[in-house]
């Protein structure tokens, strides 16, 4: 019997090779036909002919569909059979681009990767082969849709070899592939030293490139998204070198492994671990590392968790093949606080103080793209930063925007974002936009989104933090002059919940737990430590942790000992209070001046602004343990609280006090585990006891705060990464009715505010 049928399907179906697959299909199941896209995100498949011959073709489609093409749905409906003789691939409308979504950088695909190793192959030792399936896409983009000639891929005219692969329908992976490219007509590769001046070219490049990691030397490689800088990791000369040069005394760094053997070998490996590294995305991924350490301790000082990630260019891989460990540490190549350089000038002018060789190739880098950087917290995946392999897809929302909004983001580890119709594109990460070249990155990377989906600024709304101060706030209010468009400031802890909302596709009131360092409150303190009542419209603070002094201001937040001085000066007089941390060693490594520094922090107290921030009571946590007692990273004594802690069966005393709001009281939380310090337990069970307690007492708030309506509670903010915390979260609330949800595609921390941002100031416009 004879039948028609309607395929539509959305995802990146552009630059993957899409429609020759399909086309390929239907000349294997011997369908007729064509294919199109519409729309630019979306293609069209009308399909006729004998009835196993369709369903032969739709079981081919799901089972083989490409998975770069990263489908959002797929729809089948019956049609009308039109008589077609043939199946054509039809040419798409040049005017349907506006949502054609900007495709992510790939990792290199398995197809290419046997080809680089294969001495038979024409691709043999090419490091920048790639195919219809793999390969970079935003970092080498202009605009959209992507082809070749808006790609700086344009400088590298194809070589009759390619070229005739390129138009020949019956090789899969080169036909049509924008992206193609080898050794004959490629980017070149050079090695040249710290004074550029060129040695090597070619592969003699690469594997010298690896005998100087070898030899302990620090080699500035340009990668696909940005420079990399990357020094052996098993020798400490090189890491200490590297150190001191970057003013990074112990922010981690990450390590690229050869392949999952040698990963396996450093680190503790899961199932779910090893997909993630293998995805195309490969991100780096923080794991346990083995006991057996065969990492410098300089890698990453006072942590059990190392980043690591696989190669994703053919260039990296052979990098790390030609070295002796067939592992590197591949950290940002920027000098510190700036983002990391896209082109040779960059890095001539600023890593040549911290780099001895330069490993760079000719072809440009368009865009910046951090490498993403994934964890696991209660063994689900959280993102901490979303570059690479996941910037800039969209996320489609549970509804409709009546204006395009554009969001600014907040400040730290920051991002910004475009909506428009159902859509949010959030830019790559940008970084700390209290720095220049940061912050000039945030506006560059909104007008790229802005300009390929062709939205129009004037006609759009702005929105920000409401930080008075936030330069990305300040940012937002200029261009709502600029262009004459309303402003809508969003509370960062509202935005939070809001963004992990749009991405459960929730369109309903919930609760949430906005845990963080810094937020500015509605009552002009800092927040951080919230459990709210939410919904795009509106939301209510029903909750907060005990606000505490910060003494000295931002010197709290470099100096954890200062938090520890003002929580205890709650309890304790000063000349007690003198003595316990005299006692307990926290006047001599916490206050650099030692006691005449103390007693001075205890008088700044009074007049020191307050916080109900959750790292901040982290930080006194890690000073009163003696785990840290200088921040020289983001986060640094809260990670490094989680990574001594050991888990115990007991949680400190949970006191609630409940007047119009109610109150987790840190305080007693703090003094119950001095009383236990003293006592002599185990620092790292009195770890695991601050964070699940804290965890305990929020989620107890939300389950006081529930009313019979409230089905979700979800969970945000940079510390709910933190597997303690969310596991006491998740006790208080398991006999409730709620559902607790986190964020899983979109950072947790202020790297995906914009998002919230976004819906947001959609609802307070209409
Ligand atoms: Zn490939
Ligand atoms: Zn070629």
């Amino acid at each position: 019997m004879l039948k028609a049928v309607i395929i539509r399907a959305s995802g990146i179906v552009q630059g993957v090779g899409f429609r020759p697959f399909i086309y390929r299909l239907a000349m294997r199941s011997g369908v007729k036909g064509y294919v199109k896209n519409i729309g630019g995100s979306a293609v069209e498949i009308h399909i006729e002919g004998r009835e196993e011959d369709i369903d032969r073709f739709l079981k081919m489609f799901n089972d083989e569909k490409p998975s770069v093409a990263c489908l959002e749905y797929v729809q089948v409906t019956e049609a009308e059979i039109e008589g077609y003789d043939a199946f054509k691939i039809l040419e798409s409308d040049p005017y349907s681009y506006r949502s054609s979504i900007i495709p992510p950088d790939f990792s290199i695909c398995e197809d290419c990767l046997r080809e680089v190793l294969d001495p038979s192959s024409r691709f043999y030792l090419y490091p920048f082969h790639s195919c219809a399936y793999c390969g970079p896409r935003y970092s080498i983009i202009e605009k959209i849709p992507y082809d070749r000639e808006n790609t700086s891929m344009k400088d590298f005219h194809l070589c009759s070899k390619c070229l005739g692969e390129y138009h020949d329908p019956e090789n899969t992976r080169r036909f049509h592939a924008q992206g193609i490219s080898c050794s004959e007509c490629g980017p070149k590769i050079m090695l040249y030293t710290r004074d550029y001046q060129p040695i090597y070219s070619g592969y003699d490049a690469i594997e010298y490139g690896g005998k100087l990691i070898d030899e302990g030397y620090i080699v500035a490689v340009k990668g696909i998204g940005g420079f990399h800088i990357a020094a052996s990791a098993t020798l400490d000369s090189a890491l200490e070198r590297l150190r001191k040069r970057k003013k990074r005394p112990s922010k981690p760094f990450a390590v690229m492994v050869l392949d999952i053997e040698t990963a396996s070998s450093l680190v503790k490996l899961n199932n779910e671990a090893i997909e993630l590294l293998k995805s195309k995305e490969r991100p780096i991924v923080l794991l346990d590392i083995r006991e057996e350490r065969r990492i410098s301790s300089l890698v990453a000082p006072g942590l059990k968790q190392l980043g690591i990630f696989l190669p994703y260019t053919s260039l990296h891989y052979l990098l790390l093949k030609n070295t002796y460990d067939k592992f590197a540490v591949m950290t940002s190549g920027n000098p510190q606080g700036e983002p990391m350089c896209i082109d040779e000038e960059c890095a001539r002018n600023k890593l040549s103080d911290f780099v001895d060789y330069f490993l760079v190739h000719n072809r440009k880098i368009i865009n910046r793209v951090d490498d993403s950087v994934v964890r696991f917290t209660r063994g689900r995946i959280s993102i901490l930063r979303r570059g690479r392999g996941y910037a800039p897809l969209w996320t489609t929302l549970p509804l409709k925007l009546k204006k395009p909004v554009i969001a600014f983001g907040a400040m730290l580890q920051s991002a910004g974002a475009v909506g428009f119709e159902d859509k949010v594109v959030l830019t790559q990460y940008i970084g700390d936009v209290d720095e220049y070249y940061c912050f000039r990155d945030l506006e560059r990377y909104l007008r790229l989104l802005i300009e390929n989906y062709r939205v129009d600024i004037t006609s759009s709304i702005v929105t920000a933090d409401m930080h008075p101060r936030y330069p990305s706030t300040l940012l937002a209010e200029e261009w709502a002059r600029r262009y004459g468009t309303e402003i809508y400031k969003v509370q960062h802890h509202w935005a939070h919940i809001a963004s992990a909302m749009a991405e459960h596709s929730l369109n309903e009131e919930v609760l949430g737990i906005a845990i963080d360092g810094v937020g500015y409150g509605l009552d002009k303190t800092i927040w951080g430590g919230e459990v709210l009542r939410v919904s795009y419209n509106d939301f209510e603070r029903v909750g907060h942790l005990e606000l505490q002094p910060m003494p000295g201001g931002d010197l709290a937040v470099r100096y954890p000992a200062r938090m520890l001085a003002g929580i205890l000066s709650k309890k304790f007089d000063q000349d007690e209070l003198v003595t316990i941390l005299a006692k307990l060693k926290i006047t001599q490594k916490g206050f650099m001046q030692g006691e005449k520094e103390l007693r001075l922090v205890l008088r700044q107290i009074q007049d020191s602004p307050k916080t109900s921030s959750t790292g901040r009571i982290l930080d006194a946590a890690s000073a009163l343990l003696g785990v840290c007692f200088e921040k020289t990273y983001e986060g640094e004594p809260a990670v490094r609280l989680e990574a001594v802690s050991r888990k115990s069966n007991e949680i400190l005393d949970v006191k609630i006090n409940y007047s119009e709001k109610a109150v987790l009281d840190t305080t007693s939380i703090i003094l119950n585990a001095l009383d236990l310090l003293i006592d002599g337990v185990d620092v790292g069970e009195i770890a695991y006891m601050i964070q699940k307690t804290l965890g305990y007492g929020l989620g107890l708030i939300a389950s006081r705060a529930a009313k019979r309506r409230h089905r979700y509670l979800l969970l945000s903010g940079g510390a709910a990464v933190n597997d303690y915390i969310v596991e006491g979260v998740e006790e208080a609330i398991k006999d409730t009715r709620l559902m607790l949800l986190l964020p899983r595609k979109f950072p947790v921390n202020d790297g995906g505010i914009s998002l919230g941002q976004v819906v947001i100031a959609a609802h307070l416009h209409s």
